[in-house]
């Protein structure tokens, strides 16, 4: 063990509350720390890819920039950031212009060690005027698959990343996280990112405490019944390809007395952090949702996953139904399997192609492709 790796576990246990690192996180923290490297890491989901950043983070002597896509997801990791003593902030389209300028000078004078960024701040004049005076000492990509045009939450602003490391006055670590990636995705994020020389981390997709299975069954809407009914003091998800799928399930399973919310991109902003809220908090234990639902998401109790429509691709599939069982206890993976799926996503893979060629020239802000696409 290196002195690094013994600061890095006395920071563990102290900020975090953790006796040991789970498997990759020593290694990535070790590369980025002792070997000043550069880092790609693809870690499934619920592997722990924060504690690889946030860690190194209080260590470098410098700021870290973390380059994250969803608001909510950045407000969620300062927020538990600060409540563990670890001085952090965000800055993005929910706050006004003054409380940008506000953080941005606190920044400056050294009161952060974090800071959460949105890519679209990344062109923004403010935020490099104060990048090129701070010093950073790296640059973190969070959910970095969103660099890629061949990923499907292809995000176009992360391209902006690259411009924005090489202008600073001194190159910094650059490390980037992902829990999905192709070979094609693997490569776009090292090319696209310019990594030099990094150090590659895939760790185990095993998930020995999940139970896959594929049912081929006539009446969908009487196994969900059922299951729910079976599995009542239990929480799950339960994806579905359309949100007319979704209203439809939902009303299925509010009318058996199920405590059930639902989550699609057709509903207001409002009506989805109420029904993410209630089911992270255990209110509402069985959400039915699109695909729209779940990035970032740390729910560690989730008992079942259920695809009530065919997933767009395994990656989607391993993503999705990897939300299960992220304390380690056994959870169910069920996809329900009909042929007419397959139409459905041949539909929507279409509809995507031509819906990114549109939003790619629009999107200026820091709202997302991904909430519009879904
Ligand atoms: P990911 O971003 O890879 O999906 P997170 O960073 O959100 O994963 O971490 C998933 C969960 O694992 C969190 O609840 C986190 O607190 C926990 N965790 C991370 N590192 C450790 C560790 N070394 N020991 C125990 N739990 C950990
Ligand atoms: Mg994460």
């Amino acid at each position: 063990m290196t002195e690094f790796g013994n600061t890095a576990l006395a920071n563990l246990k102290q900020y975090f509350g953790y006796d040991s690192f789970k498997p990759g996180q020593g290694k990535i923290i070790n590369t980025i720390l002792d070997e000043k490297r550069d880092v790609l890491a693809i870690m499934p989901t619920g592997a722990g890819k924060s504690i690889c950043y946030q860690i190194p983070a209080i260590m470098l002597p410098g700021i870290t920039i973390v380059i994250s896509p969803l608001i909510s997801l950045m407000q969620d990791q300062v927020k538990s950031l600060n409540a563990a003593g670890i001085h952090a902030a965000y800055i993005n389209s929910s706050l006004t212009d003054s409380q940008i300028t506000k953080a941005l000078e606190m920044a400056k004078s050294g009161t952060y060690k974090i800071i959460y960024v949105a890519p679209e701040r990344l062109d923004n004049w403010e935020f490099t005027n104060f990048a090129d005076s701070a010093e950073i000492s790296m640059v973190t990509v969070d959910e970095a698959h969103c660099i890629s045009q061949w990923g499907q939450d292809f995000r176009p602003s992360y391209l902006n990343i690259v411009k924005f490391v090489e202008r600073l006055p001194k190159r910094p670590i650059v490390s980037a996280f992902t829990a999905t990636a192709t070979e094609e995705v693997k490569r776009d994020i090292e090319c696209v990112l310019k990594l030099q020389n990094p150090g590659v981390f895939v760790t185990g997709f095993d998930r020995e405490n999940l139970y896959f299975s594929v049912e081929h069954i006539k009446n969908k809407d009487d196994y969900i019944r059922k299951y729910v009914k079976d599995h009542s003091n239990e929480s799950g998800i339960i994806y579905c390809a359309t949100r007319k799928n979704v209203d439809a399930v939902f009303e299925m399973l509010t009318l058996d007395g199920v405590p059930v919310v639902r989550y699609h991109a057709g509903l207001d902003n409002e009506y989805r952090k109420n029904s993410q809220n209630d089911f992270i908090f255990d209110r509402k234990p069985v959400i039915v949702a699109t695909n729209a639902f779940g990035m970032g998401i740390d729910k560690s109790n989730v008992r079942y996953v259920i695809h009530y429509n065919m997933p767009q691709s395994m990656e989607n599939y391993y993503q999705e139904a990897g939300r299960a069982g992220r304390d380690g206890e056994n959870s169910q993976c069920i996809l329900l399997f009909s042929a007419q799926d397959i139409m459905i996503n041949k539909f929507l893979l279409e509809k995507r192609i031509s819906a990114r060629w549109i939003l790619r020239m629009k999107i200026s802000s820091d709202s997302g492709i991904l909430s519009a696409l879904r």
